[in-house]
């Protein structure tokens, strides 16, 4: 017996790529509960039975929704610079696309439903702490409009899952406008399956970049898109201080929405060697090393699309080498519109990127929060005021800097209401802090208590936004929470 969640699937990638997916049943969680309901996004994607019993057997796996057909689709990926050729959902199940009010179509998936045919050794399962870590972050990322999959449930199993000690099982629902990933087209380039490369390819354009159909070089265009969407991201990423932490191939999508919340985190003190995962030894995902390792995965893509970039192989290899090159100057372009906007600058000038650039270094071993800073030098436009400067240890480098940076202030064109409404929009007050974060799991986890994860999910929903009882959200971490460490596959 199937149950009705009022969702109109349309599956376009069950019907359209056969060959890229098994599929497969989630497992039947023992206690399922319903700990979340997204509502807004609920809403958004007309998911109109709202029985809490319903949807903790749909979202836990454990029942199949009417026009579901769950499936776990299939990928590949270098991980931290080695290939794997065969990773797929090993503990996701996409239960079917449906279209939102606007017509734009979404993925619905589980995450931590169970084992699947690609799960390897893993229990294919998700902890609590895990999920709600996801909700929180990619919900927060959201809110900070910055592209990124969405969290529309939090279910728990009843289960207790081992890691390295036994911890409430849960699954999360996820939405996206999909799940293919860079991974996806190496699984079938890997295997020698150039035709499979090219029906995903044209899938992935009418799906995501169908402006580009009917183009003389419909494949030239669809890497440089892939690349402008990812280059944009990586910028926007960076202007928060948002680390990922485990930008492997199989974690880079198509439509450039930030996905996999594993190990990800935001920097409190800036630092551009900044790294948070546990198996991060060498840095590879560090904060500022984010540019450089978006541009390795969208040079993995470039590979697998070679044969239908042209005919002439030598060809085809200078035009991917352009369009991967060409991915520096489309990142630059979006982290200095970026940067001015939080530093309050409406004009262009030739300096603005080393401008931004030498803030950064001001802030270098400073143990500066780096939020902090942004929006406490647009208090200090407001007031005429210079407590950023309190923010440094030592501020003589700063102090320099801020000298070029009135003088820019004082070539631009705003009035001052207007730089500081850009600049308080430009630096959000609130990010998802790593003690808060953890703080609300706790609570979660030892006593079921979810009132600090609600209270803090809805203080990042308006970021920018000075927000009543919340001050403690606005602080750093208390100096006993210490350094911070995140893991992957829980
Ligand atoms: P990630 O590093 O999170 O991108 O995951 C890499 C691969 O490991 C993907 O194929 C995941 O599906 C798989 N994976 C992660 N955790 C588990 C788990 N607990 N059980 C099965 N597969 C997993
Ligand atoms: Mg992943
Ligand atoms: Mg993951």
């Amino acid at each position: 017996e199937k149950i009705d969640l009022g969702l109109a699937f349309d599956n376009s990638y069950a019907k359209e790529l056969e060959d890229f997916y098994l599929t497969c049943s989630g497992a039947k969680a023992p206690v399922p509960e319903l700990i979340k309901l997204n509502r807004p996004l609920a809403e958004r994607i007309g998911l109109s039975n709202t029985d809490s019993e319903s949807l903790a057997q749909v979202f836990s796996g454990s029942e199949v929704s009417v026009g579901s057909l769950p499936l776990a689709q299939a990928y590949a990926g270098h991980q931290f610079g080695g290939f794997s050729p065969q990773l797929g959902d090993g503990r996701a199940l996409l239960l079917g696309e449906v279209l939102d009010q606007e017509g734009k179509r979404l993925d619905i998936q589980l995450k931590g439903s169970g084992r699947t045919p690609f799960s390897r050794g893993g229990d294919g399962k998700a902890v609590l702490g895990a999920v709600l870590r996801e909700y929180i972050l990619s919900e927060a990322m959201f809110a900070l409009d910055i592209p990124t999959t969405r969290a529309l449930a939090v279910v728990t199993t009843g289960e207790p899952i081992y890691r390295t000690q036994y911890l409430p099982g849960a699954v999360l629902t996820r939405v996206a406008s999909s799940h293919l990933r860079v991974g996806t087209f190496q699984y079938f380039a890997s295997r020698g399956e150039q035709e499979k490369v090219k029906q995903l390819a044209d899938y992935a354009i009418a799906r995501h970049y169908s402006e580009l159909k009917g183009s003389k070089q419909v494949y030239v265009d669809f890497l440089c898109a892939v690349r402008d969407k990812q280059a944009e991201l990586v910028a926007k990423w960076l202007l928060v201080g948002f680390i990922h932490g485990v930008m492997n191939t199989d974690n880079m999508t198509i439509s450039g929405e930030t996905i996999d919340y594993g190990p990800c985190a935001f920097m409190d003190n800036y630092g551009a060697d900044t790294v948070f995962s546990s198996i991060d030894r060498d840095g590879r995902y560090s904060y500022s090393n984010q540019p450089v390792m978006a541009q390795w995965d969208l040079a993995r893509l470039a590979e697998t699309l070679l044969p239908l970039l042209h005919e002439d192989q030598d060809e085809a290899i200078e035009i991917a080498t352009k369009a991967v090159t060409d991915f520096w100057d489309v990142f630059q372009h979006h982290w200095v519109t970026g940067m001015r906007a939080k530093l309050g600058l409406s004009t262009e000038e030739e300096d603005d990127f080393a401008l931004g650039e030498q803030l950064l270094e001001s802030m270098s071993g400073e143990e500066v929060d780096f939020t902090h800073l942004f929006r406490q030098l647009a208090d200090d436009v407001e007031k005429g005021t210079n407590e950023s400067q309190t923010l440094f240890n030592n501020a003589d480098k700063f102090l320099l800097w801020r000298e070029s940076w009135l003088a820019r202030l004082a070539r631009d064109t705003l009035s001052m209401p207007e730089r500081i409404a850009m600049m308080n929009l430009a630096n959000p007050i609130y990010i998802a802090r790593n003690h808060q974060v953890e703080r609300a799991i706790e609570a979660a986890e030892q006593r079921g208590d979810y009132q600090p994860f609600e209270k803090l999910i809805t203080v990042l929903a308006t970021p920018y936004t000075q927000q009543a009882d919340a001050q403690e959200y606005a602080e750093a971490a208390p100096l006993e929470f210490g350094s911070y460490t995140t893991f992957c596959g829980t």
